[in-house]
């Protein structure tokens, strides 16, 4: 059975008015199907003000996918904290593997928006997650701690509760290759007792999602493995079907 609670989905630099109006309105008329999933769509900046329109009346969250680590001032092209909160948004998605290859993220940045994320009391999406080579090397695991020791260094257990860690293995991101139920639960067993060590019985708490070409098809799988309290939608959740499949398939 899935004990999953909480699907996001990530739109990534895709989109446009009309799907967020097709995307709320086939959601809102489907809602009973998955009454027990919070749900949050993560649009492109431009697009927030809509969602956060069409989401109204209903039980979809707004996130944002990416935040400026700065509150205001001089830094073109950056989005603050407050300006999110100001827009609707609840959530934000920190450390996403295309910031951290393509943006060059690292980790001292990550820890420094997630504590500016957490003080403005946005819910932090914390993504993690080793490529293919370091798989291949044995290092999965060295690696996905380290990114969660480093960018949840210093934050205070009483912020714990707005933490949500994604495991998304780089390789399976947008590749069709994902990650069997086996090796992603493996993963996920560790970052519950990482983050129980951490943050204490909270940890117990704190939803750990499984990001990584999740499809219909295999989600009910993923979402069903002990220490897998949800997912991270990218391509899928930009098909209004496949969306609402995966939803369904955490209830
Ligand atoms: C993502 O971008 O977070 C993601 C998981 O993408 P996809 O589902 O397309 O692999």
């Amino acid at each position: 059975m899935p004990n999953a609670s909480l699907v996001i989905a990530n739109w990534k630099m895709n989109g446009n008015k009309a799907l967020v109006k097709e995307m709320t309105a086939f959601l809102r008329d489907n809602k009973e199907q998955f009454n027990a999933v919070d749900v949050v769509v993560c649009p492109p900046f431009t697009l927030i003000s809509d969602l956060t329109r069409e989401c109204y009346y209903d039980d979809i969250a707004v996130g944002a996918q990416n935040v400026s680590e700065h509150e205001s001032g001089a830094y073109t092209g950056e989005v603050s904290t407050s300006q999110l909160k100001e827009a609707g948004v609840g959530c934000v998605l920190i450390g996403h593997s295309e910031r951290r290859q393509l943006f060059a993220e690292n980790d001292e940045q990550i820890n420094r928006k997630i504590k500016s994320a957490l003080s403005a009391d946005l819910q932090v999406v914390l993504c993690v997650g080793e490529n293919k080579s370091q798989r291949d090397a044995g290092e999965t695991w060295n690696v996905v701690s380290q990114q969660v020791k480093n960018a949840l260094q210093d934050v205070a257990t009483d912020n714990a509760g707005k933490i949500v860690v994604a495991y998304e293995p780089v390789w399976a991101i947008g590749t069709g290759d994902t990650a069997t139920p086996e090796q992603a639960q493996e993963v996920h067993e560790n970052l519950r007792a990482l983050v129980v060590d951490l943050f204490g019985e909270i940890g117990n708490k704190l939803p750990l999602l499984y990001g990584g070409s999740v499809k219909p098809d295999n989600a009910k799988e993923l979402f069903s493995q002990k220490d897998i309290d949800g997912g991270l939608i990218g391509g899928a959740s930009l098909k209004t079907d496949d969306f609402l499949s995966i939803c369904q398939a955490a209830q």
